[in-house]
């Protein structure tokens, strides 16, 4: 959900799950978004007004056959006598008029399950999330219509195309990902990803840990949610999807895929800064380095730099420190390879990944390869594909010429205009005609870039 785990982790293990919603606000970072994930942008152009929409309600739940569902509304209510001032969502009618669901965005908690569905029905909490799975039996809360729109990723791009879900559960502990949890969570998304024809892969199937800041302010901030113990491989499996060797077979393209149960790196946490290592478990990353050789730094993630995470430049074995690691599924070009290290470009490097033939991480992976155009020095990232009469603001990352990304091709450029209670006739969709993005994936975090900044490596 759209809070700041380490505090919320610290308490929860302190046994104080009440006091963490009133705690949660106060320890966010300047520099996190609204929980609603939207940002002030530029005017819209005139002559671009979209179609108006028509609202849902949520009687029964949206639930596939055979799944144990509950509806417990979240809040809908104005706060204040300023229209704009209400929780905790929005109103629309997906996918109509355009706005479609492209992405399961898949969180944990931080705290207990009924702590959760108490949060998201106080409007002064300004966060939902469309269900909440409960950890000990797999029980579905839905909250929010999956026509609507809901507050959990912090991006509103991401939000207004997505349907979220919450486990109940820790980033940091993966005991609260139990098997009814996992076979509740992927009857739902395979559901919701047959209902909308959301891609059955890691880059529509993600989590609230690949999801790009809106723009370069908000990167350093974005959650990392479900963490570094929720088995992807194992998600994916149980959707109907699993994770396996695919592409043309150039070997140009890996997809990250280590022996979950026998992959255990060292991964710490500093809550407070008091750090202490992790217990010794399946993990669902890869480290990546500057060079091939154990001994070298981690790579480290410009939008980091200075942070608690990375306060030298250089990545860390913190849980949280996203910078350094390539999680299950994710896709990237190969840069190179030198004996058991495998190169790949990654935000806007080359970063090593250790890959032994003889117990390998990576398999052969499939996409469409995306390089700057011919001619362009660097071009820029971005976190969102919004039509440029809205924003044309970057993600603060370039790719320079001659590297390489994955994509799964491209999206239109769309907005979701809603920003006053109850109020759907003024909601509106914008879209721009010419624009196109591809969609990549970037670093640890899915990311745009404009068709026309590319070429499609054949
Ligand atoms: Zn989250």
């Amino acid at each position: 959900m759209q809070h700041r785990l380490r505090t919320l982790a610290a308490l929860i293990a302190a046994g104080a799950v009440a006091a963490v919603a009133s705690q949660a606000a106060s320890a966010a970072p300047p520099s996190a978004p609204p929980a609603s994930g939207k940002t002030i942008v530029s005017p819209i152009a005139p002559g671009k007004s979209g179609q108006r929409l028509t609202p849902p309600t949520l009687t029964a739940p949206e639930c596939p056959a055979g799944l144990t569902c509950e509806v417990d509304p979240a809040a809908y209510a104005q706060n204040s006598s300023d229209p704009g001032d209400y929780g905790n969502f929005d109103l629309a009618s997906r996918p109509a008029h355009g706005l479609g669901v492209d992405y399961v965005v898949i969180h944990d908690t931080e705290i207990s399950f009924d702590s959760t569905v108490h949060e998201f029905q106080n409007p002064l909490a300004y966060v939902s999330s469309h269900y909440v799975i409960r950890s000990a039996d797999g029980l579905v809360a839905q909250m929010v219509p999956t026509a609507d729109v809901a507050w959990h990723a912090g991006n509103w791009y991401v939000n207004s195309h997505a349907v979220g879900i919450e486990n109940e559960g820790l980033a940091t502990d993966p005991s609260y990902f139990t098997n009814s949890m996992y076979d509740s969570l992927a009857k739902l998304t395979r559901y919701l990803a047959d209902r909308y024809g959301v891609p059955l892969d890691r880059m529509h199937l993600v989590g609230h840990d690949q999801v790009p800041g809106p723009t370069a302010v908000f990167q350093a901030g974005m959650h990392w949610d479900p963490g570094p113990y929720f088995d992807w491989a194992r998600f994916m499996s149980l959707v109907g999807a699993p994770i396996t060797a695919g592409g043309d077979g150039t070997g140009r393209i890996v997809t990250i895929d280590p022996s979950f149960e026998t992959n255990r790196p060292v991964v710490t946490y500093c809550p407070g800064g008091s750090c202490a290592q992790l217990p010794s478990q399946p993990t669902n990353f890869v480290y990546l380095h500057t060079a091939p050789s154990a001994a070298s730094p981690l790579v480290s993630d410009s939008a980091l730099t200075g942070t608690s995470l990375e306060p030298n430049g250089v990545g860390t074995t913190q849980a949280n420190d996203w910078g350094d690691k390539a999680v299950t599924g994710e896709s990237f070009a190969v840069a190179d390879r030198q004996g058991d290290w495998t190169a790949i470009w990654y935000g806007g490097r080359k970063a090593w990944l250790y890959d032994p033939p003889s117990a390998p991480t990576t398999i052969a992976g499939g996409g469409t390869l995306i390089t700057p155009r011919a001619g362009l020095a660097s071009i820029p990232v971005y976190g969102r594909a919004y039509p440029s009469s809205v924003s044309t603001a970057t993600l603060g990352y370039g790719i320079p010429a001659g590297q390489v990304y994955v994509s799964t091709g491209t999206v239109g450029a769309s907005y979701y205009s809603a920003s006053t209670y109850n109020a759907p006739s003024t909601y509106a969709v914008y879209k721009s005609e010419t624009e196109r993005f591809y969609q990549i994936s970037f670093n640890h975090r899915l990311a745009f870039v404009r068709a026309s900044d590319v070429e499609v490596i054949p």
